[in-house]
């Protein structure tokens, strides 16, 4: 069986991440995540997967795991805070990369409640995503394929 969340679980096994100074980082394919300490995380997949349904697109978010949570998300994503600073972060990081491949302003996605389960369809792309630590950072992985055919482009 060959589904999309095994496409995604290979896909962060068999391309590891480069976490590195932002200044020292040369790359032009990959898919970027700042951190607030001035490195990136870069996520990079081969452009032609030898699939034969690849993802459409593909999105990293990161973000240092004991930084503080700000007032104004403690208060608003509350419930996230329960099972900590970790649990915050990763779901923050996991609505982060549903705002990239969906593009949806991540503002706007904040106003709801966070992203709990993979996977999750919006905005004409269904979105896989899993999270996991890399020593002192939250990464978020997903890939988004399409639920929505463009027959405007059917002839
Ligand atoms: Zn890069």
């Amino acid at each position: 069986m060959d589904t999309r969340a095994d496409r995604l679980a290979r896909a962060v096994r068999d391309h590891p991440l480069v976490i590195e100074e932002r200044t020292d980082h040369r790359c032009v394919a990959g898919a970027h995540s700042y951190l607030a300490d001035g490195r990136v995380v870069c996520w990079v997949l081969p452009a032609r997967p030898s699939t034969d349904e690849p993802a459409q697109a593909h999105a990293v978010d990161a973000e240092l795991a004991t930084q503080p949570v700000p007032p104004r998300l403690r208060a608003r994503w509350s419930e996230a805070l329960e099972g900590g600073t970790d649990r915050f972060w990763a779901l923050w990081c996991a609505t982060e990369v549903l705002a990239k491949l969906a593009d949806e302003p991540m503002v706007m996605l904040v106003h709801r409640a966070p992203v709990t389960a993979s996977p999750v369809s919006r905005g004409g792309v269904e979105v896989h995503w899993l999270v996991r630590r890399v020593d002192d950072v939250v990464v978020a992985h997903g890939l988004s394929w399409a639920t929505v055919v463009d027959r405007s482009r059917a002839t």
